[in-house]
């Protein structure tokens, strides 16, 4: 069903319960998304979304309503009236929260994915965002946005946009995001504080990734791996490998960066970047991920040197058509 902005505000009007969830895995839009959406509504409705995540990952925990974020999706036997995916295209990536989509007696979808399919009942889906979380804004009152709802929102945009680099960022972005600042929200704090700051352990394992990876299809492509012996020599936790991927990107003369986490033996997490050609959504959706077209990922098994050779066959369709 396509997305009517004032059904929806109706809706939040009319539900008694309201339940907001994001993809797994949860990034900075995610979580942006999902707590500044319910920011909003808890400051201009009166009632309070339970947001659901599968984990609150520390550096986004300050935000408000971050203490309240339900996480490990417990059972609810009650119906939610109304239930909003966030920054999320399909089931698989709702995870668990699935259970509550499934019962609830309303759904919205509000994504950016290439991939998404309209998986709920009403979906506002815009590709050519380069956030969720500026979809979200363009439904709000600027009037009615307090400083809660601003840092969430622009938290989630520098966190999808690598701080207003990536080729997604457009006017719009950049309006939005000066327009969050106008209600106080601190660049420095969210820039600083959740995007470059590293941990002494995140330096060490991107050093590591950097150190060992390698260079393919004649300089074009770059990957780096992690195992699982290095994951629990470290204690990695998902967190610890985000931005890796973004500085094998900007290596010159490359075009597609890939770098694989192996979460189970023989099943690996893919995340991969493009510059300006591959379309890396197509490549990841082929091995049952998605994402956008410079930004995708997928969960992929076999051996190391297989998922490589697969996704590197596949880049090398892409570039020797460009050809
Ligand atoms: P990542 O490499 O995990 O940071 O993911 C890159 C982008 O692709 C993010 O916007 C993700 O939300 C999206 N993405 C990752 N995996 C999938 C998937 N399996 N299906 C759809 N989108 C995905
Ligand atoms: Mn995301
Ligand atoms: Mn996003």
């Amino acid at each position: 069903m396509a997305f009517e902005k004032q059904t929806f505000w109706d809706d939040v009007s009319n539900a008694g319960s309201i339940g907001i969830a994001g993809h797994i895995r949860p990034d900075g839009d995610c979580v942006g998304s999902a707590l500044g959406l319910a920011s909003y509504i808890r400051d201009n409705f009166g009632k309070e979304p339970t947001v659901y995540l599968e984990e609150l990952p520390k550096a986004f925990d300050f935000l408000t309503g971050g203490d309240k974020v339900v996480t490990g999706y417990p059972y609810r036997e009650e119906p939610f009236d109304l239930f909003i995916s966030v920054d999320c295209g399909d089931d698989g990536r709702l995870g668990k929260a699935m259970e509550y989509v499934k019962k609830a007696k309303k759904t919205y979808c509000i994504d950016h994915h290439a991939t998404s399919n309209g998986f709920l009942e009403n979906n506002l889906v815009k590709p050519e965002a380069a956030a969720t979380a500026q979809i979200i804004y363009t439904l709000l009152d600027d009037s009615k946005v307090t400083l809660g709802t601003a840092e969430a929102l622009y938290l989630g945009i520098v966190h999808d946009t690598g701080v207003f680099k990536h080729s997604c960022t457009t006017r719009e972005t950049m309006e939005i995001a000066g327009a969050l600042l106008d209600h106080g929200v601190s660049s420095s704090r969210i820039i600083d504080g959740t995007f470059f700051e590293k941990t002494y352990l995140q330096n060490q394992i991107l050093g590591r990734c950097l150190m060992e990876s390698i260079l393919c299809l004649d300089g074009r492509v770059i990957f780096s791996s992690i195992d699982r012996k290095t994951i629990n020599l470290y204690g990695l936790a998902p967190a610890d490998t985000e931005g890796i991927i973004d500085q094998l990107r900007v290596t010159k003369g490359v075009e597609v960066a890939i770098l694989i986490r192996e979460l189970t033996p023989r099943s690996w997490r893919v995340s991969m970047r493009s510059c300006e050609i591959v379309d890396v959504s197509k490549i990841c959706a082929m091995f049952g991920g998605g994402g956008h077209v410079r930004a995708a990922g997928a969960t992929m098994s076999g051996s190391r040197r297989d998922v490589i050779n697969n996704l590197t066959a596949e880049i090398e369709k892409q570039l020797i058509n460009r050809e």
